[in-house]
């Protein structure tokens, strides 16, 4: 490896802090002091200092090791008792959509039907030119059933076009001139991978689930290049702003693949990518080719879309993710519905055996039991095939994994991508999960200690723009099982709570891992200097809640990528 020093310097120990004999005349850039700084290492060990050259940091030690190497030119912040991080890396997150979203009509931020109306009514005056009224980010909880209406919008947009994707992008509310457009009647069949929702006559209501949304969804005009460079660099500002420094893209298009180059190849990719090809469950093997021409010529400076994203299955609320044993009805009767396979067993299996031996990583959405079953039988079935690789296949999401599946992520080499956000009591819980789910399988959700008892690494993403992105409220929930909405609620499954330092672990060393980015996500002599400065001591109980934890700054190469003012 690099180790990023000057010819002639003796070479420094790795992870051994700075030895005096190792000291040369050259200063370093950045200086870091009387702080708390995690390194991440096996050990998880602390250091009070560290110093970075370039782009990697030189020295970890105590303020008294790192003092010589203060110069003239070099900056130093003082971070009195604060602790610094590595950068935090999100193993599954949505920035190109999250960023276009933030800069369209964002529902994210607001709550029910009256204030999203408001919202969209503003939008809408505020764009008379635009031809459709674009964005998203209602919640399943601010409507009745989940299903928003197509009369609330015709009220207030009669005249155009609205297509609104909810927070987790599984359905839209559209309004009855959407519908018009698509072609959408009560005589339109439901799609086999997708569901109309539909009044009693048969018409459409206004929510469309799954690929129902697609019928309308391919009207709308494509997104432009200039659009997904402004939502990909809104989406990049607000990431590095809670402290992350790397992610994996979980769903790159050829679209957004181009647009991740260019911005490599100008140098405003300030972030760490990896990007996950979207694997057409429409087609078979034969799309490899496309998947290999896009790697040959996809890697560029920080940017590398190396990875596909499988998706195996949809989600619980709707009645599309992938159980071995059917759904409730909601009043304790079983129904004949378990769910889809959006790929087939047989098709994952010869589709990932494949992939694994061409080098791609195999990223998968596997959100029910029986697609978490699935893709283990996948990632067995290219163990088989092809020996052990290094392609580090994950399975995001886990929200119900059958107790046999438990040790298969540690015998295969699986990782265990976590969304820890969701495993709280709240209505989307409460209302639109447990009693569809029945007793047995709702006590099987999200088993993060499970997992790590069973030996599997564990990785966490946010999905965002499904949920926030900030890994402070993901980790307070990791550990608490609690949401920082409602404190004082009851935990959720509390067998499943982890320790802080897993769940840090996991947000750094292990996407790190997962993102194949192995000089970053712990701080060591000749690591890249990928760090992030928070605002307190996290792990000081008297400091407040996890979850309020702000960042101060984020670099990324020794350089600041975010930074609140007044921090020397
Ligand atoms: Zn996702």
């Amino acid at each position: 490896m690099d180790t990023g020093l000057p010819c002639g310097t003796p070479p420094i120990e790795r992870g051994r802090g700075w030895h005096p004999a190792a000291m040369d005349n050259e200063r370093a850039d950045l200086v870091l002091t009387g702080g708390r700084i995690f390194l991440g290492d096996p050990a998880r060990s602390w250091a009070q200092a560290l110093a970075v050259r370039g782009n990697r940091i030189v020295a970890v030690g105590s303020d008294r090791d790192i003092r010589p190497l203060i110069g003239a030119s070099t900056r130093v912040i003082a971070l009195r008792g604060r602790t610094v991080t590595p950068g935090f890396q999100d193993a599954h997150v949505h920035p190109t959509s999250g960023g276009l979203e933030r800069l369209r009509c964002d529902l994210n931020e607001s709550d029910g039907r009256e204030e999203h109306l408001r919202i969209i009514a503003g939008y809408a005056a505020a764009h008379p030119d635009q031809e459709w009224i674009l964005g998203g980010g209602w919640s399943l909880t601010d409507f009745p059933g989940g299903l928003p209406g197509r009369e609330d919008l015709d009220r207030i947009v009669p005249d155009r076009p609205v297509f609104l994707p909810n927070r987790d992008g599984h359905d839209a509310w559209v309004n009855s001139r959407a519908l018009e457009i698509a072609g959408i009647t009560k005589d339109t069949p439901d799609p086999v991978d997708g569901r109309i929702e539909r009044a009693a006559d048969g018409t459409p209501q206004g929510t469309l689930h799954e690929g129902a949304a697609d019928l309308a969804e391919r009207h709308i005009p494509s997104t432009t290049a200039a659009d997904l460079r402004a939502g990909l660099l809104e989406g990049q500002r607000y990431l590095h702003a809670v402290g992350i420094t790397a992610w994996q893209d979980a769903n790159v298009g050829r679209a957004d693949h181009d647009a991740y180059l260019a911005l490599a190849g100008s140098g405003e990719l300030t972030a760490r990518v990896v990007g996950a090809s979207w694997w057409d469950r429409r087609q078979g093997l034969e799309q490899i080719d496309d998947l290999l021409v896009r790697r040959a010529n996809g890697v560029l400076g920080r940017y590398a879309g190396t990875s596909v994203k499988l998706m195996c299955d949809g989600i619980i609320e709707n009645g599309t993710a992938a159980m071995l044993q059917p759904y409730f009805d909601g009043h304790g009767m079983r129904t004949a519905n378990s769910g889809l396979d959006f790929i087939d067993r047989e098709g994952l299996i010869a589709a990932v055996v494949k992939l694994d031996a061409l080098g791609f990583q195999p990223h998968f959405h596997a959100l029910g039991d029986r697609a978490v079953r699935h893709a283990l039988d996948a990632v067995q079935a290219a163990r088989e095939a092809n020996g052990w690789s290094d392609t580090r296949p994950h399975l995001a999401h886990l929200q119900v994994v059958h107790p046999d599946e438990l040790p298969r992520f540690r015998t295969l080499g699986a990782l265990a991508n976590a969304q820890p956000l969701w495993a709280v009591h709240e209505d989307q819980m409460t209302e639109l999960t447990l009693p569809f789910l029945g007793p047995e399988a709702s006590a099987r959700q999200y088993p993060w200690r499970s997992l790590r008892r069973h030996g599997a690494t564990l990785v966490m993403g946010s999905d965002w723009s499904v949920s926030t992105p900030d890994p402070f409220l993901q980790m307070e929930v990791a550990v608490t099982r609690v949401s920082p909405v409602t404190r004082d609620h009851e935990p959720f499954l509390p067998d499943e709570r982890i320790e802080l330092v897993d769940a840090l672990v996991a947000f750094t060393a292990g996407a790190a891992y997962a993102n194949h980015l192995d000089e970053t996500g712990t701080i060591a002599v000749g690591m890249l200097a990928d760090l992030a400065i928070l605002d307190r001591d996290l792990f000081d109980e008297g400091a407040g809640a996890i979850g309020d934890t702000k960042v101060l700054a984020t670099f990324v190469d020794g350089v600041p990528v975010f930074e609140r003012p007044g921090l020397d």
